[in-house]
C-alpha cells in the first residue's frame, strides 16, 4: 500500500498518497470502492456531491430511478449494500409488457417462464447510492473526500499528478474515471469518444393511475421514442401500488410545451400517449428533463487510468441498461485489481487495465448498438418496416426459446460476468 489512510469517514485532511484514487461517487465509482473494501489496497473516492442520508431525502420518490437486473442485485447482495436498500424501497417486477405505439406489434415477459420471481427491480437512485455510500465508510482502506478534481498533470515519473478543488495534490498509482456523463477526467486526458445527440430529451416523474400496475413493468414504442411507466412500491395500499415513474422521451422541439402544461393538461396527454393501459393518469409530482446522449469513449483506459459508467459510456435509457452496465465494469475492474494484488503485480502494470476494456468493452458495445438498433427501428414510420416490427415482435412472443435469450440478456445474467454478479444460492448472500 502507498500508506495507510487514517480515518473511513468523509474527510478534509488527508494524510497519504491513495494507491487508487477514484474521482466520483455516483453508483459506478462507490461499486468499485465497496468491491475494493478490506484488499490490501488504499483507495480514495472524491466528490463535491456526497450522497445524503433518507433524513434528507423530501417525501416524494426520487425522480431518477433506474431498472436493476437480477446480476446487479447479486452485486448489490454481495457488497452489503442490498438489505439496507430493500429496508428503504425497493419494487420488485415480475412482468414486463413492450408494444409498439403505432401498430400490433406486443411482447410479454414473465418471470416464472425463467424460473425467476422476478425480472429486476426498480430503484431510486438515491437508495442504492446512499447504501454503497455506507459501505464504503465502513471500510479501513477507503476514504471519501468532499472535494472536486480539477487538474490532472503528469508528475516527473511519468505518473499523474491530481490537483483537487481544495487546493491539495495526490499522485494516486491508479486513476479511475467514474465522474458521470461529463467526465472530466475522459475530457482533460484526452480520451476520444463517439458521440451523437438524438435531438430528444426525457421527462422523468412519478405519476398516479387510476389502476394498480400489477408490479408490470411497462415500455410503448411511440414514434418519437419510448415511453416507459416502471412500478413503484406504495406503502400502505390493499390493491395494489398505483404509483408509477416514468420515463417519456420526446423530440427537443416538444419538450418544451409538454414541460410547459399544466399538471391537468399533462396528465391527460400523459395517458393518452401510453393508450390509458392503466386507466386515466390522476397526478404527477415535479417534472424534471434530461437531455438524452450516446456517448462511447474509443478506449476505457491510457497508462495508470480507466475510465467506468457514464463516463466511459452513456447509452440511451430506452435498454434500462446503464447503470447496470455501470455496476458491471466496477466489478470487472475490482476483479482484475484483486487478481493482481493476488499475483503481486504493480497497480500500474497496463495488463491490469488491458484485461478490463477487454473484458466490458465489446459487452457494452453490443448492447449499445443492439439499442441504437431499436432506436432506429421504432423512430421511422416507414409502412414495410413497421410491418417488419410488428411481425418480429408477435414472433418472438410466441416462440419461448427466442424470449428466454431476451430475458436473460434483460436480466444482466448472460455474457462474462464477475464473480460477483454470478447467479448463486441466496444463502451465499
Ligand atoms: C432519464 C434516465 C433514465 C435512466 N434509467 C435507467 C435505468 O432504468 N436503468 C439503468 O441501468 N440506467 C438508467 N439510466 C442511466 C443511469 O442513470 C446512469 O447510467 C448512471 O446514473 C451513471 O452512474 P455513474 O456512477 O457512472 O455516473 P453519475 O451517476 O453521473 O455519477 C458521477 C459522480 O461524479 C461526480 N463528479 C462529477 N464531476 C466530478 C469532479 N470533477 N470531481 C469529483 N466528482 C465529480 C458527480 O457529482 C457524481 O456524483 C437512466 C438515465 C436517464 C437520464
Amino acid at each position: 500500500m502507498n500508506s495507510t489512510p487514517s480515518t473511513s469517514s468523509p474527510s478534509t485532511s488527508w494524510s497519504g498518497q491513495p494507491d487508487i484514487l477514484i474521482v466520483g461517487a455516483g453508483m459506478a465509482g462507490l461499486t468499485l470502492a465497496a468491491a475494493l473494501a478490506e484488499q490490501p489496497v488504499s483507495v480514495q473516492i472524491i466528490d463535491p456531491q456526497l450522497p445524503d442520508g433518507p433524513e434528507r431525502w423530501p417525501n416524494s420518490f426520487d425522480p431518477r430511478v433506474s431498472a436493476l437486473t437480477q446480476a446487479s442485485e447479486n452485486m448489490l447482495r454481495r457488497l452489503g449494500a442490498w438489505p439496507a436498500m430493500a429496508a428503504q424501497r425497493v419494487a420488485p417486477f415480475a412482468h414486463m409488457d413492450v408494444w409498439d405505439g403505432d401498430g400490433t406489434g406486443n411482447i410479454q415477459f414473465h418471470a416464472a417462464e425463467a424460473g425467476a420471481t422476478h425480472l429486476g427491480h426498480i430503484v431510486e437512485n438515491r437508495v442504492t447510492t446512499h447504501a454503497l455510500y455506507e459501505r464504503v465508510l465502513a471500510a479501513s482502506n477507503v476514504e471519501v473526500i468532499a472535494t472536486g478534481l480539477d487538474k490532472i498533470l503528469e508528475n516527473e515519473q511519468g505518473g499523474w499528478r491530481i490537483l483537487l478543488s481544495d487546493g491539495r495534490a495526490l499522485e494516486p498509482t491508479l486513476l479511475i474515471g467514474a465522474d458521470g456523463a461529463r467526465s472530466r477526467v475522459r475530457d482533460q486526458l484526452g480520451f476520444r469518444c463517439r458521440t451523437w445527440s438524438y435531438g430528444q430529451s426525457a421527462i422523468v416523474t412519478t405519476v398516479q393511475t387510476a389502476q394498480p400496475h400489477g408490479d408490470t413493468a411497462r415500455q410503448v414504442f411511440l414514434e418519437s421514442g419510448p415511453l416507459a411507466f416502471l412500478p413503484l412500491r406504495e406503502q400502505s395500499t390493499s390493491r395494489g401500488s398505483c404509483l408509477s415513474s416514468i420515463v417519456w422521451t420526446l423530440d427537443d422541439d416538444q419538450l418544451e410545451p409538454v414541460m410547459a402544461l399544466s399538471e391537468a393538461e399533462f396528465c391527460a396527454r400523459l395517458g393518452q400517449a401510453f393508450e390509458q393501459r392503466l386507466g386515466p393518469v390522476l397526478n404527477t409530482d415535479r417534472r424534471f428533463a434530461f437531455p438524452l446522449l450516446q456517448n462511447h469513449a474509443v478506449d476505457y483506459i491510457q497508462p495508470g487510468v480507466a475510465l467506468l459508467g457514464d463516463a466511459a459510456h452513456t447509452i440511451h435509457p430506452l435498454a434500462g441498461q446503464g447503470i447496470n452496465l455501470g455496476l458491471l465494469d466496477a466489478a470487472v475492474l475490482a476483479e482484475e485489481i484483486q487478481r493482481a494484488l493476488q499475483y503481486e503485480l504493480p497497480l500500474d502494470d497496463f495488463s491490469i487495465l488491458r484485461r478490463y476494456q477487454r473484458r466490458r468493452k465489446p459487452h457494452n458495445l453490443l448492447l449499445m448498438s443492439t439499442m441504437e438498433g431499436f432506436k432506429r427501428l421504432f423512430g421511422v414510420d416507414v409502412p414495410p418496416l413497421r410491418v417488419v416490427r410488428n411481425l418480429g415482435m408477435s414472433f418472438c412472443n410466441r416462440h419461448s426459446l427466442i424470449k428466454g435469450q431476451i430475458m436473460a440478456r434483460a436480466m444482466g445474467m448472460e455474457g462474462d460476468l464477475p464473480a460477483l454478479a454470478q447467479p448463486g444460492l441466496v444463502a451465499d448472500f
